[in-house]
């Protein structure tokens, strides 16, 4: 689950590329000792703050030289391993015609996130939040037969979605950098299937991440029409994450909450009655934690009951009931996934006007409209299917609007015919604490940023935009297909989030803008300038990118700024160390103040400093 770095089988600096050798003064490095008022994550600060980055609007942003530098040695990377994974790459158009998103009804569920533009004759352009339609539509005229698949293709491109909340700078923008891939199969099982081409490339990204020198866990995320784990996750390992992923560590397993499953639970429904059903009067509460707080009791002594239906008339002909009541404990969410899986067909939240005309008093709902409401499948969760607490017994809504009931009891309220209809089941979100499905331990949680999302997306854009293919049997078959997202501008922030201190970046070699930032104490001292021209020139004869700050600042603005933008290794060339023979080498990871190094060491040192740190 958890990867670490194993980079010392990549190489960070070319053997067959002469570095790049760049001042300070003929570059924009705008750093700044101004914190962006709306920081609130680290990355967004440093980038800013050592001139990476400057805000244009709301999730837009310049990428600066640095900046720029850094995303083109990521894009490297990116490119190097979808190649060898067997991708090739093309580059489609920002505008889409918004017809091909309501042909996947994706119009719809993107909703406001899609950017709209028209053109002067009145033409509606959706500006590409990923671009499997304009991908579905191209290939109908490019392939027609099994003969001519598999086919795995990617580009490296601007993304636009409209984001609600724009934050934190580049990890969540409006218009952002992604690499997009989509692969085309016949088959999803065997040679040339979707699911070989899907674990390769799930290789091909954990290669990718690995070399970025990033800390990730690829986490199983939600099932889809294939079943079993149809998508994965990369999660940086990171508090400021928006993500909490559950793990076992021990046990190698980590999925995002909605996928989670949890371990064997027990229960039992046919506990004793704690007391008398009471009804309480409970006006105006918004939601559990105000009704719990209002009876003196736990969120944890109430029953939730959610009121779903099914999706669509399949739905409702394989789940053969016409609404679904999905009981929890009252801390817990349920999750609609494990829902749908434990009714037996798609599931939607229940329209709250139809489900009130059908009799469900929405906000009060008790367990016993699985009773009063015709045509209605009751779920119960193992935690919920117990014998309530002793003091209040179970706390829950009492059908009528404003009540709730304590002394719940499933042996007394409900009848053998509704008790009997129950399915007892997993059907909530895991949460800390829970049992490990993989193993005897329990599930903790980690916060993380999402850098990567791998789907096997099966037929869903083929078969809505009429992507067919001759198969063996010279039947024409909607062809399989899978998306592979990765975002190359978050992923850069990722980085910073993951490796900084107090003083500033701390860049990972293999995506630092420049290897070496060379400090010239005095950039007018011919004998300083001229030895510096030297280091640089056999630094970038080795393959290293070579930053010299030649402004005439004071040293200690530019140590700060050294820090600042982090690149991992500071050379200082000054006057009494020069007599000696010597320049001052420090790694930005390392504490203090460097120590001396002979000129004619300087580029084994140099080296061996980016080797080792990979
Ligand atoms: P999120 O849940 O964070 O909104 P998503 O699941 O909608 O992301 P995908 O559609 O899976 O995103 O897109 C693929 C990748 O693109 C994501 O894994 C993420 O790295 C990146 N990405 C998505 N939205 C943004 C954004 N607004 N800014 C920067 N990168 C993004
Ligand atoms: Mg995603």
């Amino acid at each position: 689950m958890t990867e670490t770095t194993t980079s010392e089988q990549f190489s960070v600096v070319s053997t067959t590329r002469r570095g790049a050798i760049a001042r300070w003064r003929q570059v924009l490095i705008p750093t700044t000792r101004d914190t962006p008022a709306d920081a609130t994550t680290a990355s967004h600060t440093l980038l800013v703050r050592a001139g990476f980055i400057r805000q244009v609007g709301a999730g837009v942003y310049n990428y600066l030289p640095l900046a720029h530098r850094s995303i083109a040695k990521i894009t490297a990377i990116i490119r190097e391993e979808m190649d060898r994974a067997g991708a090739a790459e093309m580059f489609m158009p920002v505008l889409t015609p918004v017809e091909l998103f309501a042909a996947s009804k994706r119009d719809q569920d993107y909703g406001d996130l899609l950017f709209r533009v028209e053109d002067r004759h009145g033409r509606v352009s959706a500006l590409g939040p990923t671009h499997e339609e304009l991908i579905t539509d191209l290939l109908k005229n490019c392939i027609s037969s099994y003969k001519q698949l598999p086919l795995t293709l990617y580009q490296i491109q601007t993304k636009f979605r409209d984001e609600f909340r724009p934050r934190s700078a580049l990890l969540r923008g409006r218009e952002f950098l992604m690499k997009d891939a989509y692969s085309f199969h016949t088959a999803i099982e065997g040679e040339g299937g979707l699911k070989q081409t899907y674990d390769v490339i799930y290789d091909a990204y954990t290669r990718i991440f690995q070399r970025l020198g990033l800390d990730f866990s690829a986490v199983e995320a939600e099932s889809g029409p294939i079943g079993g784990s149809a998508s994965h996750e990369f999660m940086v390992n990171a508090d400021s994450g928006e993500d909490t992923i559950l793990v076992d560590r021990a046990a190698g397993y980590a999925a995002n909450v909605e996928k989670c499953e949890i371990g064997e639970r027990s229960h039992d429904l046919t506990g004793a009655p704690t007391d008398d059903l009471e009804k309480v009067h409970t006006p105006n509460l918004p939601g559990i934690d105000g009704v719990a707080e209002h009876l003196g009791v736990s969120a944890a002594d109430m029953l939730k009951c959610v009121v779903f239906e099914p999706k669509d008339d399949a739905a409702r002909e394989a789940i053969g009931h016409d609404w679904v009541l999905a009981v929890v404990r009252g801390d817990h969410e349920a999750n609609e996934g494990k829902v749908r899986d434990l009714a037996g067909g798609a599931v939607v939240l229940g329209d709250e006007k139809r489900a009130r005309a059908a009799g469900f008093a929405i906000g009060y709902v008790s367990p016993c409209t699985a009773e009063s409401v015709s045509g209605t499948l009751l779920l119960i969760d193992p935690d919920a299917a117990q014998p309530g607490p002793a003091s209040s017994g179970w706390v829950t809504g009492a059908d009528e609007p404003d009540h709730h009931v304590k002394h719940f009891t499933w042996s007394r309220e409900l009848g053998d015919t509704a008790r009997g209809n129950a399915r007892v089941g997993d059907i909530r979100n895991a949460v800390a604490g829970d049992p490990s499905p993989r193993s005897d331990g329990t599930l903790d949680t980690q916060r993380g940023i999402e850098v990567g999302h791998i789907f096997k997306l099966g037929t869903k854009y083929s078969a809505a935009m009429g992507l067919v293919a001759m198969d063996k049997d010279q039947k024409r078959e909607p062809v399989i297909m899978g998306c592979y997202g990765l975002g190359v501008s978050r992923t850069l922030a990722a980085c910073v989030e993951m490796s900084h201190d107090d003083s500033g970046i701390v860049w990972t070699p293999a995506i630092a803008p420049y290897h070496v930032e060379i400090v010239l104490m005095k950039p007018d001292d011919a004998e300083q300038a001229e030895a510096c021209d030297r280091i640089a020139g056999r630094l970038a004869d080795a393959g290293v990118d070579v930053l010299i700050d030649d402004r005439p600042e004071r040293p200690g603005v530019k140590f700060n700024d050294a820090d600042l933008i982090g690149l991992p290794v500071r050379l200082t060339i000054g006057g009494r160390s020069l007599a000696d023979g010597n320049v001052e080498f420090k790694r930005r990871s390392d504490e203090g103040k460097g120590e001396p190094v002979a000129l004619d060491g300087v580029v084994d040192a140099v080296l061996a400093a980016l080797a080792d740190k990979g």
